[in-house]
């Protein structure tokens, strides 16, 4: 019925469109800072509008700080960006806890963060909550909405409408946050997410940013690891926002053995490892290992060791061999010398003197370790990590 008329609208639309993208692309720092400020009040105000937020003091705490502290750096210093622009523009960081189950976190421009219930439950270190929150910065501070927003502008209809109102009305065409409500921001950033390259960059980003503060950047690779495992949970909220799939969780690895950064996954969970205590006997200082509760070693020094020492070497050894997927076949008993070996390597050796610590042979206590050893891996293969 108005074919003609409607015709030669569409062609002022697209033309108009594609003005407005060529324009955009030329001005990508004039849609930052001030205007993303503007839409993130507006989107964070129809957040607070729909959630009930936590007034649990410690919990509100916990995530304030340490959020304060990334976003501290976030301000300051450049973060290289594979995707999104790397300026930095500080933003005011806002960090909220939604009374919700759901394993989620969010972010909207300018700066305002949202941490679900479910997530504080499911992380097992502030290394790993900090993983998650640096992520969500990453999306901020790199402005991952404003590029978004100019993907989106090519592909929707009503957006690219809205646009073209915008740009009829004589507003400046590179202000395309401005023709979207809040609403629409904020559920573009819940529903959508911000798109594979988007969740690269925040993951990349996260290590990155992480690597100045005092937080364990495994702790965002344990988190999507423990999160992976979880197929149950992928209609779930941080699944929609945040695709995880194995090849993120791979560039995430890649990414921290490209920074020559170890991966010790027991200091970021809660999975059980070999710890050191000391106490004097007889006026000397003695050295044990526990794992899992269980006294397992205790060596004597020797002429080259103490026992503090000889106990932190093999501690270390224990939870490396803990860490790398040993098969629980892979740990024997040396039959000669007293001692529990982990794909050839000694763990820790046990002769006559630690054995006598023990109140043990060397055999017996050679066994009694290796026994629990064996117990924390299985438990591992049932339950956890990896
Ligand atoms: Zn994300």
């Amino acid at each position: 019925m108005h074919s003609i008329k409607s015709g030669w609208l569409w062609t002022l639309l697209i033309l108009a469109l594609a003005m407005s993208i060529a324009n955009a692309a030329q001005n990508v720092d004039a849609d930052l800072g001030e205007n993303e400020i503007k839409m993130g009040k507006e989107s964070a105000a129809e957040v607070a509008k729909e959630y009930k937020f936590s007034d649990n003091a410690a919990d509100l705490k916990r995530v304030r700080e340490i959020g304060a502290k990334l976003a501290a750096i976030a301000n300051k210093k450049q973060i290289k960006a594979l995707y999104g622009s790397p300026k930095v523009t500080p933003f005011n960081y806002t960090f909220e806890i939604i009374e919700d189950k759901d394993i989620n976190a969010f972010s909207v421009p300018g700066g305002h963060i949202y941490i679900y219930r479910g997530l504080l439950d499911f992380v097992q270190s502030d290394h790993e909550l900090a993983g998650v929150i640096a992520h969500e910065i990453i999306h901020d501070a790199h402005h991952h909405m404003v590029y978004l927003l100019r993907k989106q502008a090519s592909l929707n209809n009503q957006l690219a409408i809205a646009l073209l109102a915008t740009m009829i009305s004589g507003a400046k065409s590179a202000d395309i946050g401005n023709v979207l409500t809040g609403l629409q921001l904020y559920q573009i950033a819940k529903l959508n997410g911000y798109g594979q390259q988007a969740e690269r960059d925040a993951d990349y980003g996260a290590i990155t940013l992480m690597l100045d503060s005092n937080y364990n950047p495994v702790g965002l690779l344990t988190f999507m690891e423990r999160l992976a495992k979880r197929p149950e949970l992928v209609n779930y909220g941080i699944y929609q926002s945040h695709p995880l799939d194995a090849d993120r969780v791979k560039a995430a690895k890649a990414a921290l053995e490209e920074l020559n950064l170890p991966i010790n996954r027991r200091e970021t969970t809660n999975a059980v490892c070999a710890q050191v205590a000391t106490e004097t006997v007889d006026g000397k200082e003695l050295a044990e290992v526990t794992l899992d509760g269980k006294v397992i070693y205790i060596p004597a020094p020797t002429i080259d060791k103490t026992s503090l020492q000889r106990a932190q070497e093999a501690a270390d050894r224990i939870n490396r061999a803990l860490d790398s997927q040993i098969q629980m076949y892979e740990l024997t008993v040396d039959p000669l010398v007293g001692g529990v070996i982990a794909r050839g390597e000694a763990l820790f050796v046990i002769s006559d003197a630690d054995a006598k610590l023990m109140n043990k042979t060397p055999a017996q206590a050679s066994k009694d370790g290796a026994d629990t050893v064996r117990n924390v891996l299985w438990r591992q293969l049932v339950d956890t990590i990896h």
